[in-house]
Formats: C-alpha cells, sequence, structure tokens
C-alpha cells in the first residue's frame, strides 16, 4: 500500500483528532485507528510516509543519552533520555524535550541562549522527539519533562496540543502527573496553562519555575524576562496555579558560586514563596563554554540546603547527568546552530 499519511499527521493529532482529519478524507474510523495506533504505538504503519528527520545519538555519559534530531528545514533540536529510580525503586527513564530551536528568554547562565530564538517547535516536531527516542532509540519512557532548548511557554498553543496527544491513552499514555513544564517564570503562559490543567484531564501536570535569584535586580541581570514580569508577579501567577487545584510546584534553583550561592538568599527566597505549596530544586550549575563560572563544590551545596531547609521550604537536589556530554541543564546547543548564529 502506498503511504497516503505524512508522520506530521499523526504526531500532531490525538487519537480523536486524526479520526476526524481522516474521516473528512473518506478514510473510515476504525482505518484511521489502525493507522494511527500503528504508527504512534507500533512505530511505523504502510500507510504512514516514514519520518525523514535524521536522529544522531550523541555520546552520553552516567547512562544519559543525548540526541539531535535534524527537521524538514534543516533546524536541528537537542534532547536528551536521562535514568532515574522512582519512589517504588524501578528505573524510570526521563525524555527532556526541547519546545524551540534556540531561545529569546537570554538567560546568562545557559547554552541555548547564546543561539537566540531561531523558531517555535510545531507540535509534531516536539511528539517527533517521543516517538525518536521511542522507536529508533529503543527507550521506554516514563516521564517527559520540557526543561530542553526553548522556552515552553514562548511557544504555548504548540507545547499544550503535544501535552494532549502525549497523554493520549490510545497512544504514548504518558500521564500528566509524569509531564512537567519548566518556565523562566512567565507569568502569561503560567496563567494560560492553569487555564488548561484546571479545565480537566491534565489536573496532575507538574510546573516548575526558574528563580535563581532573591530580588528582582540581581534577577534581571541573570533572567532578562525579569524586566517584564517580577518576582512578585511570578509568585502571585503560582499562587493562582495552587488555588485551581493546580499541584504544589517545584522553585528551581541553579547554584552558581559567588553568583547564586549565599545562604542569605534562601531566607529572601522564603520571605516571597514560603506560603506557597512547593519544592526548592537545586540544580548545580553546568558550566558552558564563553562564561568563567564553575561548578559547585560539594560543600558549597550542602551549605545552601542547608540554609533553604532552614527555613522550612523543602528542598532537594537535583541529580547532575550528562555534564560531560554537554547534555545537562543548561548547556543544550546544537554545534551546527552555534556555528550559524553568532552568539550575544
Ligand atoms: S534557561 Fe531555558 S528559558 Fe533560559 S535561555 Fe535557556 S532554554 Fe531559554
Amino acid at each position: 500500500m502506498d503511504p497516503t499519511w505524512h508522520a506530521d499527521e499523526c504526531l500532531s493529532c490525538t487519537l480523536q483528532g486524526f479520526r476526524e482529519r481522516a474521516e473528512a478524507q473518506g478514510t473510515p474510523a476504525p482505518a484511521a485507528t489502525a493507522i494511527w495506533r500503528g504508527f504512534m504505538v507500533e512505530g511505523a504503519h504502510p500507510s504512514v510516509k516514514p519520518d525523514e528527520r535524521r536522529c544522531t545519538e550523541i555520546v552520553g555519559d552516567q547512562d544519559t543519552r543525548k540526541f539531535a534530531l535534524r527537521h524538514e528545514d534543516g533546524a536541528e533540536t537537542e534532547s536528551v533520555l536521562l535514568p532515574g529510580v522512582g519512589k517504588t525503586g524501578r528505573r524510570r527513564t526521563t525524555l527532556c524535550v526541547s519546545s524551540q530551536v534556540g531561545c529569546a528568554m537570554g538567560c546568562t547562565f545557559c547554552a541555548t541562549a547564546t543561539m537566540g530564538r531561531n523558531r517555535n517547535l510545531q507540535t509534531a516536531e516536539i511528539l517527533a522527539q517521543w516517538h525518536c527516542a521511542t522507536h529508533e532509540l529503543g527507550a521506554s519512557i516514563d516521564n517527559i519533562v520540557f526543561m530542553g532548548m526553548g522556552e515552553p511557554m514562548d511557544n504555548f498553543d504548540n507545547i499544550l496540543q503535544a501535552i494532549k496527544v502525549l497523554t493520549d491513552g490510545a497512544g504514548p499514555a504518558i500521564g500528566a502527573r509524569h509531564i512537567g513544564v519548566s518556565t523562566v517564570g512567565h507569568v502569561e503562559g503560567i496563567e494560560r496553562l492553569t487555564q488548561a490543567m484546571a479545565a480537566g484531564g491534565l489536573r496532575s501536570l507538574r510546573l516548575a519555575v526558574s528563580i535563581n535569584s532573591p530580588d528582582d535586580e540581581r534577577r534581571s541581570e541573570l533572567m532578562p524576562i525579569t524586566r517584564r514580569w517580577g518576582l512578585d508577579e511570578v509568585a502571585d501567577a503560582l499562587r493562582k496555579w495552587i488555588a485551581a487545584g493546580g499541584r504544589p510546584l517545584l522553585l528551581e534553583w541553579v547554584l552558581i558560586p559567588g553568583v547564586t550561592d549565599n545562604p542569605q538568599y534562601a531566607r529572601a527566597l522564603a520571605d516571597r514563596f514560603g506560603d506557597i505549596p512547593c519544592r526548592v530544586n537545586v540544580i548545580p550549575y553546568n558550566p558552558i563554554e564563553g562564561r568563567d563560572w564553575i561548578a559547585p563544590d560539594q560543600p558549597t551545596i550542602d551549605t545552601f540546603m542547608q540554609a533553604v531547609a532552614d527555613t522550612g521550604m523543602r528542598v532537594h537536589r537535583r541529580a547532575t547527568l550528562g555534564r560531560k556530554a554537554g547534555g545537562a541543564c543548561g548547556q543544550l546547543i546544537t554545534a551546527s546552530i552555534r556555528r550559524r548564529t553568532p552568539a550575544r
């Protein structure tokens, strides 16, 4: 049978959406179901043209696997498979997906920022990362985090549709409680995600917000988004998330020696966010090219975490994985794009 469907037509739709599209073109619902499920669950179907994106696995370390996807227009994104252990002791795999090619947010601790924003990823291009990891690299994915290249809230419609496809029980079937969206504090996006979460089906979605500084002045130097939305506005948006029934939040803190590691900052963090159900996730800084900052040593990490714990806030350390392979938090940048796009 000659293929009649493009891979992206499956990747961008839930089963219901694909059936409606297929029925409008004269394909009966049972055949449409077989096509969509064949491509999404089995990895291929004779009626779907094979996905022509090139998937290249890049060297990993500590069991992480970083891979690059070259999309149809030649743009590249990176994704990372991260090993972990769940609460029951079972091994779990998390896929960190990109939502944009590059990023416009300009966070100074992040390699992706040096690319600037090239473009948003379409829903199918986000799902292609899951499809490639599952069916080409053979990974069994338990969790998805939108923490790769790009600010997810800056590409809201496509990431929301991607979450709907990922949670479709007939296809990827990844529960909303296993999906996390991480933002720099894009208040408009947080408010839209709150509405979508509360509307049903996504109540257990996880939301993480990158904080990193005790006040707007210092934060503006690290995260230019602060000039648009200050920490008070971020805190208000997070209170609305909780009031609408959202799960406790993750507040991310990238720990950079000499920049964000002052133990007194923990008190300022608690003063502003202490009334919001949350946990502080300390992320030891991962060095990137072009910055003199170094990774914190263990005593620095311990001191800051103790300072947070002393305020009464829950605190956790993010495992450092994939640093040598350039696949750790804040390190994602594609070499070919770096060559094309001058660093700012
Ligand atoms: S940390 Fe996230 S939002 Fe900030 S520049 Fe990097 S990819 Fe963009």
